[in-house]
């Protein structure tokens, strides 16, 4: 008897598998729900049947619950042939799956199977248990006696019939069958073997040399034929045969189960590891989010200050917190980007550039700070370097800027140099610098997460160890590879390979609206402000003052859409998370207010303490324009200005 567990949210599955079960004394339990299952399946149970459209992380902590009791066949239920349904059958261990609507006949063939593949799983006896069927008393008589007489445990039975009672009742191994017998025949038997007993193997003993019979028995799957007058040699050569094949058919599905299992606890371990890193990145997003807030508030009232009179020690004050400020800022970016980058591979946003232009800018962009330290700063740009190639700039400046920040950090002496190199399908991005450079065993380690060369209290240079992290993740996921070489004292040299394509090739025709010479409109620009948090509205309406709009706020997704119904906008931000309303469920209902008042299109902004890659994502898919992560600052809220205004003159053009 044997303990079925089914667990399928739909009562009347419990109802079909208990009557088609009904004359097998199994104890079948039926749980509507997981959370049911989970104390039903405390106790140890034999046979699990689980549907697979129930929660996917349930299921798994179920199978692990049930695990841990004992060692349970699976069979998942489910409604559609589908890969799906495969991929589940696999991680979930599951031996089978069984299609809805259940055929009784069906379940019944699967459950036998499951159960008995779990009894072999568990034992493979060292010799065979065997059975001999014969309705000719004097041959069973003299088959049992060989058999006997070298040692095995025989049993005997005078019909197909009675053979397969004994079948269902007890273990065995090799049947040895009469075919011609009153009622069922031997081949009758071999027909039903593999439902009543999937392990056993069969040797047919025929009376007469038949061609036929001896064709119709392999092909319903006997092991081996014996003709009559049987030998005691003939008949242990036939079991002996039957029994090495056999052991190692059991033995491999012994394996077989093991791996199972072996590999089920494995992808479990790694189910836990990812949620448990899941978990370590949502602490670590939410924590730089939440300081990210009161940031961008210090921030913003800080630029805000640099617009007023002020005298000398002031403005030096201002600037020592600004540049504190944004040092804090950069840190929380860093962290951030990197819990992105790990939570998912980001989507590549490919756009055509002139390879040489983004590498100079962001050289030009340091050059500053370089100068700043004392040191000398090349650039040297390769013939072969193509002039346009599609690639994901915002990352490759994202790279770019963290190896020349780093090499600046780096390098008390001497210089950096920059060399950008072209090939086949490739270009290389070179960042060489003379500073203290790296012993061996550090290059590979500098690219793992918080790692520091010199990560003590002494440290001179600031830096949370997650540039080269982020880099490496970023490159990887661009297709490409970064690598380091360096010495003590020499210097280091880091050179990125990305693979590139050449621009697609444009349409002929210029397509899209013409656009007729501009024409300023009277009216102030009006901007529309959502945030429920008031210290960040304050600063971004009093910003946005200064650059002559018309402010109107709302402190969230709902107030916004009532106030967005007043009138049309220039410019409207939206906080991705805001109470009743969040950012991207306003910017749909917004867009769609607006094609059906026939306004033009507003500059829709989504404004993030995040600056998550599926946030990104979805503020896209919302119909948003832009995403900004906060602080927003006052040069970058000018530079969007100026892109509305452009914009509004082309559509009152
Ligand atoms: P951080 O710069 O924030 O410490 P990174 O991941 O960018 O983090 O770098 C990790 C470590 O690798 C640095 O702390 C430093 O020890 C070493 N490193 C990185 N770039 C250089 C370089 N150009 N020269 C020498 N050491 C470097």
């Amino acid at each position: 008897m044997a303990k079925i567990l089914v667990v399928d949210e739909e009562p009347m599955i419990h109802e079909v598998v208990e009557a088609a079960l009904e004359d097998q004394a199994h104890e079948v339990v039926g749980c509507v729900d997981t959370a049911s299952a989970l104390a039903a399946a405390e106790e140890p149970i034999d046979l699990l049947l689980l549907h697979r459209g129930l929660p996917e992380d349930r299921c798994l902590e179920l199978v692990a619950r049930c695990r841990r009791a004992g060692d349970p066949a699976i069979v998942l239920l489910s409604s559609q042939e589908n890969l799906e349904s495969e991929r589940n059958k696999l991680r979930l261990g599951a031996g089978e799956i069984l299609y809805k609507p259940i055929d009784p006949v069906v379940l019944r063939g699967v459950v036998e199977r499951q159960l008995s593949r779990n009894q072999a799983r568990l034992e493979v006896p060292k010799s065979p248990r065997l059975l001999v069927v014969d309705d000719d008393p004097l041959v069973k008589a003299a088959v049992v006696d060989i058999l006997e007489d070298n040692g095995f445990e025989v049993v005997a039975a005078p019909s197909a019939h009675r053979a397969l009672e004994l079948l269902a009742e007890r273990p065995i191994e090799i049947v040895l069958t009469d075919v011609m017998m009153q009622g069922l025949s031997g081949i009758d038997l071999l027909a039903s073997l593999p439902s009543v007993a999937p392990n056993t193997r069969a040797v047919v003993m025929t009376g007469y040399a038949s061609k036929d019979l001896a064709v119709q028995a392999l092909r319903r799957g006997a092991s081996d034929l014996l003709e009559k007058p049987l030998t005691p040699d003939l008949v242990l050569r036939a079991v002996e045969r039957t029994w090495r094949l056999q052991r190692y058919e059991l033995d491999n599905m012994r394996l077989l189960g093991e791996l199972r299992r072996i590999n089920q606890e494995l992808l479990l371990a790694k189910e836990a590891a990812e949620a448990a890193s899941r978990a370590k990145s949502d602490f670590l997003a939410t924590i730089s989010h939440e300081v990210r807030t009161p940031l961008n508030g210090v921030l913003g009232c800080l630029d805000l200050l640099e617009g007023t009179p002020l005298d000398n020690s002031q403005e030096q004050f201002l600037a020592g917190a600004q540049k504190s400020g944004r040092a804090l800022l950069s840190m929380l970016t860093d962290v951030l980007d990197y819990v992105s980058v790990q939570g998912s591979a980001p989507v590549p946003d490919l756009d055509p550039v002139d390879p040489g232009a983004l590498v100079t800018a962001c050289v030009e962009k340091a050059r500053p700070r370089v100068a700043e330290a004392g040191l000398e700063l090349a650039l040297e740009v390769g013939e072969s370097v193509p002039e346009e190639v599609v690639l994901d700039s915002r990352r490759v400046e994202r790279v770019l800027d963290n190896l020349l920040d780093n090499a600046r950090k780096f390098t008390r002496s001497g210089g950096i140099g920059v060399r950008l190199e072209g090939g086949e399908g490739q270009i290389r991005i070179v960042v060489h610098d003379t500073g203290e450079g790296m012993a061996p065993e550090q290059r590979e380690a500098i690219f793992q997460p918080f790692y520091q060369v010199d990560g003590g209290p002494t440290r001179q240079v600031g830096g949370t160890g997650l540039g080269l992290a982020l880099c490496r993740s970023l490159v990887r996921a661009m297709g490409g590879e970064i690598e380091v070489s360096s010495e003590p004292g020499r210097g280091s040299e880091f050179v990125v390979t990305l693979p590139v394509r050449p621009r697609p090739s444009e349409p002929s025709e210029a397509e899209g609206p013409i656009t007729v010479p501009a024409e300023e409109s009277a009216r102030a620009p009006r901007a529309l402000l959502a945030d429920d948090d008031a210290s960040n509205t304050f600063v971004l309406e009093k910003m946005l003052d200064r650059l002559g709009f018309e402010v109107v706020k709302a402190e969230n997704g709902q107030q916004a859409l009532d106030q967005f119904g007043g009138g049309p906008f220039d410019l409207v931000l939206l906080d991705y998370q805001m109470p009743v309303l969040d950012g991207p469920a306003t910017a749909i209902r917004l867009r769609q207010l607006e094609r059906e008042a026939g306004w033009p299109p507003s500059l829709l902004v989504a404004v993030t303490g995040f600056g998550l890659e599926e946030h990104e994502e979805k503020c896209r898919e919302s119909g948003f324009d832009r995403f900004l992560t906060k602080p927003l600052r006052f040069a970058r809220l000018q530079e969007l200005t100026a892109e509305q205004r452009g914009r509004s003159r082309a559509s009152n053009g």
